[in-house]
């Protein structure tokens, strides 16, 4: 599966705000956005017009495609999956989005940035249900049990994410065993509970041009 390989400190500064997508670092004064909060590239800081319209739905739909690190035809896919389906469209796309493996992981607290929590499921250190996944993609459902395979738990990058993610708070529709490492999903997330920076009207509206 394809993926953006870049660096992702110059996604935040092409959308004007902080997408945290590297972990501590976002919330110290190294973030990118603190020291240069211009568009990146050679003309990034003279490049200041007002963005309206179709600009601002394909901004939206951007940082939305960046946070969660897919790519444009996965993208447009759960579009088509949540507008086909009976709901508001735009909940409908953010919460597969949330319910992917690796988001689960991140908000789990198995990693300290999505990045990373995509990286530890293709590494195969996760389980669902008992059994292995290693498809970042994989949508949990309701009763699904997550957690860090047993001989994985003593690697460095689960007792730093360990000791990272004691300090933020636990969505409420998951359970969440900071010590076992491990989470159970109780229900599928609201939109309140998936706490998103973005309009996700202006993606569906950009999508059903
Ligand atoms: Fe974005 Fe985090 Fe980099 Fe800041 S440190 S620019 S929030 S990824």
């Amino acid at each position: 599966m394809a993926r953006y390989t870049g660096p992702v400190c110059r996604l935040c500064r092409r959308e004007g705000t902080k997408l945290f997508l590297k972990g501590p670092k976002c919330f110290s004064d190294k973030c990118a956005i603190e020291k240069r909060n211009f568009a990146p590239g050679q003309h990034g800081r003279d490049r200041k017009a007002k963005i309206v319209g179709y600009g601002l739905q394909l901004r939206e739909k951007q940082k939305a495609k960046r946070m969660y690190f897919t790519l444009e035809s996965q993208f447009r896919s759960y579009y088509e999956k949540a507008n086909s389906a009976p709901g508001v469209t735009g909940e409908l796309l953010l919460q597969q989005l949330e319910r992917r493996l690796d988001s689960v992981a991140f908000r789990l607290g198995f990693a300290i940035s999505r990045r990373q929590a995509r990286q530890i499921v293709r590494h195969g250190h996760v389980e669902v249900n008992g059994r292995k996944v290693n498809i970042p993609s994989y949508q949990v459902s309701v009763g699904d049990e997550i957690r860090v395979r047993e001989g994985s738990k003593a690697l460095p990058v689960f007792e730093v994410a360990r000791d990272y993610s004691g300090q933020g708070s636990s969505p409420q529709w998951l359970t969440i065993d900071r010590n076992a490492m491990s989470g159970k999903v109780l229900s599928l997330p609201k939109r309140e509970d998936i706490q998103l920076p973005v309009n996700e009207q202006l993606i569906v509206e950009l999508y059903s041009k």
